[in-house]
């Protein structure tokens, strides 16, 4: 018999695209960059994937970081939002804009930054702000991360943020999935571009949701959910199955979301560069990480494996 205390459900996975999805978002992006910019992030692909979920370990270190993750814009429905920060400041206050998420702008935030980076020339500051950038990117285009009902906790549903961004991916991407199609564009208008995202993401929530729902009402527990052994742990886990009619239910939506996600991920790289005028990427060399850069990374390490989140979790 399974001990008890060896069974850790899945559905209690940290937040997000997942370690998995980010990881591979950030690494996909790279591929699909120019020529003047492939010849140097490739070599320092390894640190864009690794760096992809640091954000989401900041969210066990500073109180602030939760927010910029996503936005619930059902909290806002019949509401005219406006796309400008100063202009939603100035008619909500900060603080109620941050109690409902920030993304769409705070993606502006890291595109000024990575921008002034590349203007700079600031080989470590390039890299971790392109590997985070991706980050908030790759959130903006997940739907759970636009709706108030992020983890299906008022419909009965609680796992649901994990199934679709973490579980399915881990399914599909790798077997079935073709994620090379898409190539880096520059983006003229990235406020708008964000905000599309977003809102593509609210409205896609509603079937993420429904189709699940409906899904689980025709399908029993024991088939819904399977054990799993995963570096010898025992892992409760929708089962293969119910994933692949879940997917099938979506008609490629997850898929589709997350090669938006990686072509996001390379136009926004893209852009800071333009931006910055288009420095000569050739002799900045690899980023070599200095004794500060490990310690606040394994002082990050240490609060996500050891704090709890602060803010909003869906575990
Ligand atoms: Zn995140």
């Amino acid at each position: 018999m399974i001990s008890l205390w060896l069974i850790i459900s899945l559905l209690t996975v940290k937040p997000d695209w997942g370690f998995f999805g980010h990881t591979l978002i950030n690494r996909l992006a790279v591929y699909t960059l120019p020529d003047d910019m492939i010849g140097w992030y490739k070599p320092n692909i390894d640190y864009l994937a690794e760096h992809a979920v640091d954000p989401d370990k900041r969210r066990y270190a500073v109180a602030e970081e939760g927010p910029r993750h996503y936005i619930d814009l059902d909290r806002y429905a019949g509401i005219a939002l406006p796309r400008s920060w100063t202009r939603a400041v100035e008619r909500f206050s900060e603080d109620s804009l941050k109690a409902h998420g920030i993304v769409p702008w705070w993606i502006q935030v890291m595109l000024a930054r990575l921008t002034k980076a590349f203007r700079e020339k600031n080989v470590n500051a390039i890299l971790k702000l392109s590997a985070e950038m991706g980050h908030y990117l790759g959130d903006a285009h997940v739907p759970l991360h636009a709706s108030s009902n992020h983890n299906g906790q008022f419909t009965g549903q609680q796992g649901i943020h994990g199934f679709w961004e973490s579980r399915i991916p881990e399914i599909f991407a790798e077997t079935e999935w073709d994620l090379f199609s898409v190539k880096a564009m520059y983006i003229r208008n990235p406020l708008e571009f964000a905000w599309k995202r977003v809102e593509e993401s609210a409205k896609a929530s509603d079937s993420v949701l429904r189709f699940e729902k409906m899904l689980s009402d025709r399908v029993s527990a024991d088939r819904k959910y399977a054990f799993e052994n995963r570096n010898g742990l025992i892992i409760k886990q929708y089962s293969v199955a119910y994933s692949k009619s879940y997917n099938d239910m979506l008609n490629g939506m997850v898929e589709r979301r997350l090669t938006q996600s990686v072509f996001a991920v390379a136009s926004f790289w893209y852009t800071a560069w333009v931006n910055a005028g288009q420095p000569d990427l050739r002799n900045m060399g690899r980023k070599e990480l200095t004794a500060e850069d490990e310690a606040a990374f394994s002082d990050l390490e240490m609060k996500w494996r050891n704090e709890k989140i602060k803010g909003r979790s869906c575990e």
